[in-house]
């Protein structure tokens, strides 16, 4: 083998599905091995259903009863064994159940002291959930040795530093630089190929962190950048980046190129292929991100790049994200004066609640959120501001396409084809390569489907 001391290596993802069972495993293993001479990094997610299955049982901690939660596992604990028994040797299945019965003592722990409260339960939360990656990041290492490949399990949680804003906490950019660099820099060069669990960090102080559900890709993309890859690439269940989610247009198809910013404004409105931090460390080194299939691993899927042509008059993709929620502050003090939206802003910021869209008119802001976790407190304090109205079961629709910028027919397209359903907020900005609109949640499947055939059967070939 060639010295790869300088090769460029290719950061591989692969999702929940992709690792669902043993014969998941196998593609991944062929997928792996095809990629062999680029010097792979791999990154994977937790064995799908179990992040779900790990947070399930942290609420039933919560209420108390630990035992029926560590009990709920179970099944799960025993599809990673079935993986080991299935794909590797028997010295290996042994040190598997070695570790997994370690893992499950901690769990056990954990989840004791979550009904107990014995600790702040967001720790505990982000501790427990974190087996998910810990757990298939040591299978995936485990499988990939028996078939053949120089593979090594890596602690991601000795490499990604992040602050310890538990459930969706920051990197440390710098920091995390530096360690994926020393840790993973001398095993590429060994011709060894690290296997890293995505989604799981820790903070400076050593506790256990995420970066938040869906995290994995954002893992991905960190450590792709530190080691300044030749190409991450994002392994899922469908075939790249598609017109629109494909369980509402079954008729949607694959991207051949995307635009950093057309992906990001996708990923950040919904289309759940990518998590929405995923692009930032990409586009920070000009990485290319391709999205593809582990199931049909010879289609080329969809690039993200730097830049895409752009074809007027076309849009790329439609995003949607539902269960949001409108608030209207309507006040006759905005009329003329300044400073009341730095008020408004200041009351979002203290709660730290994330606002999606916005539109404002002369006496009336309109925004939306996501996230309703401190909404009473928001509205009591927005009150003193104005009249407040609070709207719930709403949609964010996301058209989005670089064919956007300077093309005003578009948008009345857009309208015309949706006359008939109301909406609630309208956002395009100047410049921007997305509009973004509000409509009612039980509307969302009739708008995009409408969209879709309206923009994709005659643009069939542009995109
Ligand atoms: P993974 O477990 O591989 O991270 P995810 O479930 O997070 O996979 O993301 C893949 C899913 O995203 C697809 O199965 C699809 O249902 C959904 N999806 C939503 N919008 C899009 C889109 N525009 N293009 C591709 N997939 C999409
Ligand atoms: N396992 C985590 C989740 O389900 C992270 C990921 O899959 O990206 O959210
Ligand atoms: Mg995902």
């Amino acid at each position: 083998m060639d010295n790869l001391n300088d090769a460029k290596p290719t950061v591989m993802k692969f999702g929940g599905t992709s690792v669902k069972d043993a014969e998941a495993f196998v593609r991944v293993a062929a997928i792996v091995k095809s990629e062999r001479e680029n010097s792979p990094v791999v990154v994977t997610s937790a064995m799908s259903k179990f992040t779900d299955a790990l947070l399930q049982a942290f609420e039933l901690a919560k209420k108390g009863d630990s035992e029926t939660a560590f009990e709920s596992l179970s099944p799960h604990f025993e599809r990673h064994i079935e993986v080991a028994q299935e794909l590797t040797n028997e010295t290996q299945q042994k040190d598997f159940q070695i570790e997994l019965d370690f893992a499950k003592k901690e769990l056990n722990d954990l989840l004791m002291r979550t009904s107990r409260r014995s600790l702040p339960l967001s720790m505990l939360k982000d501790a427990i959930v974190s087996y998910g990656e810990q757990l298939s990041s040591r299978l995936l290492a485990e499988v990939l040795k028996a078939k053949g490949l120089n593979a090594r399990q890596m602690d991601a949680r000795r490499l990604i530093v992040t602050d310890d804003e538990y459930g969706a906490a920051h990197p440390i950019w710098d920091e995390t630089e530096k360690l994926v660099r020393l840790e993973l820099q001398p095993l590429i060069t060994a011709d060894e190929i690290p296997i890293l669990g995505g989604f799981i960090a820790a903070s400076r102080g050593g506790e256990t962190t995420v970066l938040g559900r869906g995290g994995s890709d954002y893992s991905a993309a960190l450590v792709g950048a530190a080691l300044r890859a030749r190409e991450i690439q994002i392994w899922t269940d469908v075939t790249g980046v598609l017109t629109c989610d494909p369980r509402i247009c079954p008729e949607a198809r694959t991207l051949k190129t995307l635009s950093y910013e057309e992906a990001a404004e996708l990923a950040y409105f919904g289309a759940k292929v990518l998590h929405p931090k995923t692009i930032k460390p990409a586009v920070d080194y000009k990485i290319p991100v391709r999205v593809c299939n582990s199931h049909q691993p010879n289609e080329k899927g969809t690039m993200i790049l730097a830049e895409t042509n752009i074809v007027p008059n076309t849009i790329k993709s439609i995003a949607h994200k539902t269960g949001i929620t409108i608030l209207r502050i309507s006040s006759a003090r905005m009329l003329g004066a300044f400073g009341f939206m730095s008020a408004l802003f200041q009351i979002f910021e203290r709660y730290r609640v994330v606002i999606d869209v916005i539109s404002t008119s002369e006496v009336s802001v309109a925004l939306t959120l996501d996230n309703t976790d401190s909404l009473e407190q928001v509205v009591k304090e927005l009150e003193r501001l104005g009249d407040v109205e609070t709207e719930h079961e709403n949609a964010v629709v996301c058209v989005v396409g670089e064919g956007l910028r300077a093309t005003s027919g578009l948008a009345s397209k857009i309208f015309s084809t949706i006359e008939d359903i109301p909406i609630s907020l309208i956002s395009h900005g100047a410049s921007s390569v997305n509009i973004t609109f509000v409509i009612k949640e039980d509307k969302v499947a009739e708008a995009i489907k409408k969209l879709h055939s309206a923009f994709f059967k005659e643009n069939r070939k542009k995109t």
